[in-house]
């Protein structure tokens, strides 16, 4: 019995190792898709056609830092089919000597090119690259939704070089919206005692991030934690980042853990909008701010208890939607406090609301965007979703690592009228999670079912080739800052929970 079992391991091994392995696979999986990887052409010279005239240069520059002295020549087409194509769609199309980019705009020649570097292999049978080759290939493809972003944290432990990964990450695989969370890693220059003092996210890195994205067609979002959270530490490290160090602060947090801000004290306000304009304009001014308002508790201090809590929910996120509303912004909220907890209508989803927080949601404006988060597969019924879109908010779908959630969601999304979709990492950028977040998120944003049961090639094997190339990117020279995990051996066996 053992022997037979033992043959019939070796018998599958045997089988998966002789599947065939393509190098020419490209995500988002394109819609019109024709390649094969009989024939290979020579990546001499790259056609560019185009209405933005930035965008050939745009092509050159990149081309010749993904390929050095082997950098195809670039060429100016007539724009012809580009000019009639969709905001972000794109062409490619390769030929003996001659590749063609075409799109309407900038970001569709980027998507064209990301593609392109995705299939394109070093010529054959020399000891150094002195070469590339492309499989013949004829491409095109357009997005679903027009909203495709990917929220991460920026942690205590954060590096830099992290964040950057995940967003040069996003880009590639043609997400348009980054939120960054900023866990008190921001560097105030207006209250410097704010958050932790060896924070990371200063002023001058954002501003660097800030440039990479703008080039690499991906929006930063900032976000601030406004309501709960405002300990800006997962609750399980028992931290505060504000409060541990520098107590004499803590008027503007409740008493009891500090997890919430307090609402009714007018220097709590100040801050706030003081830190809102800050940050927003740290990241260029960009179209929407998220103020996150997860997970809140309940006021601990006589000054909120003494008057009605629904009352202090909408004048504090009325005062701080109209902060982000000045500066011509659009506010985003996590769900969860806007749900009452006892409704029985959302049993099975995210709740965490009391009637009075449930009942504030009512009189928000409704230019206030509502980030639903959930992390499985509610088999084809979502009706958080419905519910905030019946009040006539703009809502994004908010999945986690949970392949199956990430599908169904993001479909939800596109049949139902959801207006996008904001994946989620959390404390989960590495190792599988971060291969199911990104593969899964970005090849279900970009295609409705049943393209989303495409035949995904997902071992890894397309993903840790595309992050090794982004590391070439940031020249990372560091074994630890390469592949999906940090130490071969982990360090810490155990998962700790997220909470
Ligand atoms: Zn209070």
């Amino acid at each position: 019995m053992q022997a037979k079992k033992r043959i019939r391991w070796v018998l599958l091994l045997v089988s998966i190792s002789l599947l065939p392995v393509s190098a020419s696979v490209i995500y988002p999986v394109p819609r019109q898709l024709e390649i094969t990887d009989d024939q290979y052409f020579s990546l001499d010279s790259v056609y560019v056609g185009c209405p933005d005239a930035e965008a050939a240069s745009w092509v050159r520059k990149h081309l010749k830092e993904w390929y050095g002295k082997s950098s195809p020549v670039v060429c100016v087409l007539p724009t012809g089919k580009g000019a009639q194509m969709g905001k972000e769609e794109y062409a490619l199309r390769t030929e003996p000597r001659r590749t063609t980019l075409q799109a309407s705009t900038l970001q569709g020649i980027r998507y064209a090119a990301y593609s392109l570097r995705q299939i394109a292999i070093p010529e054959r049978g020399t000891k150094r690259v002195e070469g590339w080759i492309v499989p013949k290939a004829d491409v095109q493809d357009k997005p679903e939704l027009s909203f495709r972003g990917i929220h991460i944290c920026w942690f205590h432990e954060s590096q830099p070089w992290q964040i950057e990964r995940m967003i040069r990450l996003a880009a590639y695989y043609k997400l348009n919206y980054a939120v960054i969370e900023s866990w008190g890693t921001f560097r105030s220059k207006t209250a410097p005692w704010y958050g932790w003092p060896d924070g990371t996210m200063k002023h001058k890195e954002i501003k660097r991030l800030k440039a990479i994205a703008d080039d690499l067609g991906i929006t930063l979002i900032p976000q601030l934690n406004v309501f709960g959270h405002a300990t800006c530490s997962r609750s399980i490290s028992g931290k505060h980042a504000t409060m541990d160090l520098s107590p004499e602060y803590q008027n503007l947090f409740e008493p009891v853990e500090g997890w919430n801000w307090c609402l009714t004290n007018p220097a709590t306000r100040q801050l706030l909008c003081s830190l809102i304009d800050e940050m927003h304009e740290a990241f260029g001014n960009p179209p929407y701010f998220h103020l996150g308002c997860d997970e809140a508790q309940e006021p601990s201090c006589p000054t909120c208890k003494a008057r009605p809590y629904s009352e202090i929910v909408i004048d504090h996120i009325k005062a701080m939607n109209e902060e982000v509303r000045k500066r011509g912004a659009r506010s985003m909220v996590w769900h969860d406090m806007f749900l009452q907890q006892t409704d029985e209508r959302w049993n099975g989803f995210y709740h965490n609301g009391s009637p009075e927080t449930a009942a504030a949601l009512l009189k928000f404006p409704k230019d206030i965007i509502i980030c639903d988060w959930f992390y499985g597969d509610a088999c084809g019924a979502y009706p958080t979703m419905d519910y905030f879109k019946g009040l006539g908010f703009s809502v994004l779908a908010c999945p986690w690592d949970n392949v199956g959630g990430i599908r169904a969601q993001t479909e939800y999304a596109q049949t139902h009228g959801i207006d996008g979709v904001l994946g989620t990492t959390w404390h989960h950028y590495f190792g599988q999670s971060m291969v199911d977040i990104y593969v899964w998120l970005a090849n279900s944003v970009w295609h409705r079912s049943p393209n989303n049961d495409l035949n995904l090639p997902n071992n890894g094997s397309h993903f840790r080739t595309h992050l090794r190339q982004i590391g070439w990117d940031m020249k990372l020279k560091d074994p630890k800052k390469t592949g999906i995990l940090v130490n071969e051996v982990p360090l810490e066996p155990t998962p700790i929970p997220f909470q």
